[in-house]
């Protein structure tokens, strides 16, 4: 079990949160520049990376913000508290 470390909370239990996924990349302001191609697996290939990563929480239980971390996801070790929070 993972202890994660919300920056409004402290440290709590991982049944308290929800992952988001990793984050990704802000939508382009101009969808009609990429090609189609790129567009549509933006659109709906959902990015599954095996190695360290930027994943977006959910403190459900707890405080209702999101917020990143960086977490090895093959180790499932926290690398570093991004310390950026999400609306
Ligand atoms: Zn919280």
């Amino acid at each position: 079990m993972l202890v994660i470390h919300c920056p409004f909370c402290g440290p709590r239990n991982e049944s308290e949160f929800i992952n988001g996924g990793p984050a990704r990349e802000k939508r382009a302001d101009n969808p009609n520049a990429y090609a189609d191609a790129d567009w549509i697996d933006y659109l709906i290939e959902a990015p599954n990376p095996l190695g360290p990563v930027t994943e977006k929480w959910w403190h459900v239980m707890g405080c209702s913000m999101w917020f990143s971390i960086q977490r090895n996801t093959l180790t499932h070790e926290i690398l570093d508290y991004a310390n950026k929070t999400h609306d």
